[in-house]
């Protein structure tokens, strides 16, 4: 089981996995394979002894709350995600520099959200898709298709879309279904441009591509964090040792 620890007077945080007492094994260059050095490792140990006398608390980790900034199979990138302690939320930093060294992370007081940058018409997937299923196609047609596509979503609000359950190999692209009132204007539009069979080649396009494929629009996102003012450490006695609590009652 994993636990999110954090300081309260330091604001140090660590992240407790069923790893941390694994001992940690050192390949000595120019050596022997068999003079592994192990070097015997215990990080939350090594916490707890630097956070000596310090309140310690553990903190929820918000469920679907990870974006990072680098696609999933990135090993060293930076990514956010959120917790609380139950009354206060901050966000979570976490990254390492190269693949090799540890994880670290960093509290930030604050909050993040995903903000959307852009969106956009896949035109060089639906060009290609529809040049291969539809050979009659002049690509001229293809590429009035595609100006069709881009007047279309000059008129949606990316808001009132529904987001594709197609998962996305990039954190922050997210891909949003074309609704039916946008899919009616966009054949409307067809009807002028298409006649006959090449309109019924493109309807059944459409209707093939609009929900998992091509003709999702491409919302691209940027994690903005809001930073806020820290607020005042509560004025509590510290954990005394054992020694220093006996001294104080002897007074
Ligand atoms: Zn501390």
């Amino acid at each position: 089981m994993n636990h999110l620890i954090r300081c309260v007077k330091c604001d140090a945080l660590l992240f407790k996995t069923p790893f941390d007492q694994w001992p940690e094994y050192v390949f000595e260059p120019n050596s022997s394979p068999d003079s592994v050095r192990t070097i015997e490792r215990d990080d939350y140990q090594d916490f707890l002894r630097d956070h000596h006398g310090h309140r310690l608390e553990e903190l929820t980790i918000l469920e679907d709350s990870f974006v990072s900034e680098k696609p999933y199979v990135e090993p060293a990138k930076v990514s956010y995600f959120k917790a609380t302690n139950g009354k206060e939320n901050f966000v979570i930093k976490k990254h390492r520099k190269k693949i090799t060294d540890p994880l670290e992370y960093k509290l930030i007081h604050g909050d993040l959200r995903l903000k959307c940058l852009s969106v956009e018409v896949q035109s060089k997937e639906i060009k290609k898709q529809l040049l291969a299923e539809c050979p009659g196609l002049s690509e001229e047609k293809a590429e009035s298709f595609i100006r069709l596509c881009h007047d279309i979503l000059k008129m949606v609000d990316i808001k009132n879309l529904e987001r594709s359950k197609e998962e996305s190999s990039h954190p922050l692209e997210i891909y949003y279904q074309m609704d039916d009132v946008t899919i009616a204007h966009l054949l409307r539009r067809c009807r002028k441009i298409f006649q006959g069979k090449e309109y019924l080649d493109i309807e059944d396009f459409i209707n093939r591509h609009r929900d998992d494929s091509v003709l999702l629009l491409k919302a691209t996102h940027g994690i903005e964090i809001t930073q806020v003012a820290e607020p005042k450490k509560e004025i509590r006695p510290v954990a005394f040792p054992i020694e220093s609590r006996k001294l104080l009652r002897q007074r």
